[in-house]
């Protein structure tokens, strides 16, 4: 146990704050989350390299460095309500969780949903609920959102999703092809009004459903 708070606070320090993450809150929450329990079975010793890992479903949870790159670009606030779509092991969603007032995470796979909830629930995070469900239609009955993170590539935008943000809320979303995605943050600034930043260059496995690509891909 201290060997794993003492690889979280090294990887917090050099893989985090050594590459210019700023924001107290995420360093925070992430010196507390213990990656370890969110990773397969077997792969504890590894939860801190500064990689993604693979989970059950063929699925990956996210580099430490990617997770909090895409909060701190959110703005995350403690006062906010928060979805994540592509839940998976339900670390990024248990980091948002000790960040903002309220968090909502959907995973289309049901197996790694109901894995991720056992986790949240067993570490006592009453404020993260896990969803099964297609994220790219958001969560409709719980919007507006002051920020939504999707952790997987979408080939544009869902529309969805916009529209679930409260004004000024922040979208945080990988879109382009299936092998890269450009990190996009979308702020909206009016009923129809949406700013568009490109941040970086990024990596993930597919965002599949009615607003994003097909399943059999
Ligand atoms: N945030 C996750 C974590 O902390 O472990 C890592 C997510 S993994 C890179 C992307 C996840 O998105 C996969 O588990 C995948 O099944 C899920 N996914 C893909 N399309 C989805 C959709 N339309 N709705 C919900 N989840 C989706």
């Amino acid at each position: 146990m201290a060997e794993y708070d003492r690889l979280r606070d090294h990887m917090v320090d050099v893989q985090l704050a050594g590459r210019g993450i700023r924001d107290k809150r995420v360093l925070e929450a992430m010196r507390t989350v213990p990656r370890e329990r969110f990773v397969r079975e077997g792969l504890e010793e590894f939860a801190y390299e500064d990689s993604a890992l693979p989970i059950e479903e063929e699925q990956t949870i996210s580099q430490p460095y990617i997770v909090a790159a895409m909060i701190e670009a959110a703005e995350v606030e403690p006062d906010d309500r928060v979805l994540e779509v592509g839940a998976g092991s339900g670390y990024a969603a248990a980091v948002l969780g000790r960040i903002a007032r309220r968090v909502f995470a959907i995973e289309r796979h049901p197996a790694l949903a109901s894995l991720a909830r056992e986790r949240i629930a067993a570490l006592g995070y009453a404020n993260v609920e896990i969803r099964a469900g297609d994220g790219t239609r958001g969560l409709e009955q719980e919007a507006p959102f002051d920020a939504i993170l999707v952790a997987a590539g979408a080939p544009e935008v869902p529309n969805a999703l916009k529209r679930q943000l409260a004004m000024g809320g922040r979208l945080v979303i990988p879109v382009g092809d299936t092998g890269k995605q450009k990190l996009c943050k979308v702020t909206r600034t009016g009923e129809t009004r949406f700013d568009v930043e490109n941040l970086a260059t990024v990596m993930f496995v597919p965002l599949i459903g009615e607003e994003g690509w097909q399943e059999n891909r």
